[in-house]
């Protein structure tokens, strides 16, 4: 009898490896990035115990190679007419990513999205509303074609305005919206200025990606109340795939698909694995977008594993609370080590505050924090109320500053929502 790999864990295990081992054998006669980097390394030996003796593969490691093998560097297994799909990052920090798809990683992408929908219970007669501008950036690109193939009817809305969106997506009765937190926010806003009822629509569920907000509590509610529909978060990335989504009766975090995908949590500094319930970063290895793999890949984002079992009965590693931060976006401020979703999570409890900006200067011999705030009803208690809850919960004074609502940029897309200046 063929044994469940979602509730047995020694059989995905023993699935995991195989494909590991199968993967490694296919892609490095033809891969020079990783043959490079795994030279003398017999496939037919690596187990999820001896993963660890692989090298790890960083984001600047890959923009690296892109720079010195421009345009696509060399993370590419076969011909290059064989790749039939370009995306790459926003670049925000830096130079875009490229990210290059044969059919069958792209089709295996897809697959990841129809194991995300069977997880939040998608139904034959759900209409699902993209409400994001398809450009390059990879977003939900896969959503939408792994949407169309399972059948159902699917609404591109990009290109639009944000009351345009709304009503189109209203009058198409939408039951799901994929877009950014920041964006189900927005088209709220927008939506009660219209006079639009969206507690009251066909919408039941938002999928959000793109930044931590679909797991930070108080953001989470915020959307949940203001569209009357349950939130999802998606855990993914251009160059390794969409992974990660909250299942129904566990709210507050997301499993990791790790039929498709081996997932560690290690100490940022050394490099050493970590236990369920400790806070590290995780590593993720995919194991069926042969076309430009990523082995031990260093996601750069915070997590810590559940060591509960799920009550939906999945044995894949769940993330409580989601991406808790990225390694990178991490400050210290009075020896406490802080993440700016954990201010998200404070100021989105305040009803009057809307866009937000964090800024940190690290330049003066201490880390001073500055909230800039658009607050709808510019009052001055407001301040006071959010530097006292972030003196209570974070430990230190923040400045914090009421600007007029509009004032600050608003994204669609993600959200840069932290400014820093460094020594
Ligand atoms: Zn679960």
């Amino acid at each position: 009898m063929r044994k469940d790999l979602t509730t047995d864990r020694l059989a995905l295990e023993a699935q995991q490896t195989a494909k590991l081992q199968f993967m490694l054998a296919q892609i490095l006669p033809g891969n020079s990035f990783h043959a490079h980097k795994m030279a003398g390394i017999k496939p037919g030996l690596i187990t999820l115990e001896t993963l660890s003796e692989l090298p790890f593969t960083s984001k600047e490691e890959l923009l690296e190679d892109q720079a010195r093998r421009p345009p696509y560097g060399t993370n590419l297994t076969y011909p290059i007419h064989d790749y039939y799909r370009l995306h790459q990052t926003s670049g925000s920090k830096g130079a875009p990513l490229r990210w290059l798809d044969t059919r069958a990683s792209w089709q295996w992408f897809l697959d990841c999205w129809r194991e995300i929908y069977a997880c939040i219970g998608l139904k034959r007669e759900d209409r699902l509303c993209f409400a994001f501008s398809f450009g390059p950036f990879v977003g939900f690109w896969a959503a939408f074609e792994g949407a169309a193939q399972s059948g159902n009817l699917c609404l591109t809305a990009g290109g639009m305005t944000t009351s345009a969106r709304l009503r189109f997506l209203l009058e198409n009765a939408a039951t799901i919206v994929c877009c950014t937190p920041t964006y189900a926010l927005r088209m709220a806003e927008i939506a009660q200025k219209d006079g639009l009822d969206l507690p009251n629509s066909a919408v039941r569920a938002l999928i959000v990606a793109g930044e931590p907000g679909g797991s930070i509590a108080a953001t989470k509610q915020q959307i949940e109340a203001a569209w009357g529909a349950r939130v999802f978060d998606h855990y993914g990335m251009t160059e390794m795939g969409s992974l990660g989504i909250e299942c129904v009766p566990n709210p507050g975090g997301f499993h990791l698909l790790e039929t498709e995908c081996i997932a560690e949590v290690i100490d940022p500094a050394s490099g050493a694995r970590l236990a369920a319930g400790e806070q590290g970063e995780l590593v993720l290895t995919n194991l069926g977008r042969w076309g430009s793999p990523l082995i031990r890949y260093r996601t750069g984002d915070r997590v810590i594993v559940d060591p509960a079992p799920c009550p939906c009965g999945r044995v894949f590693a769940r993330i409580i609370g989601g991406v808790l931060g990225r390694t990178d976006d991490m400050f210290v401020i009075r020896g406490n080590n802080v993440f700016p979703s954990a201010l998200e999570n404070i100021l989105r409890r305040f009803p009057e505050v809307g866009e937000f900006r964090i800024e940190v200067d690290e330049t003066g011999p201490l880390t001073s924090l500055t909230l800039r705030l658009e607050c709808q009803l510019a009052k001055a208690h407001v301040a006071e109320q959010v530097c006292e809850a972030v003196r209570r919960e974070l430990l230190f004074r923040p400045e914090v500053i009421l600007v007029a609502p509009g004032s600050l940029p608003h994204a669609e897309m993600k959200s840069q929502r932290l400014v820093r200046r460094m020594k």
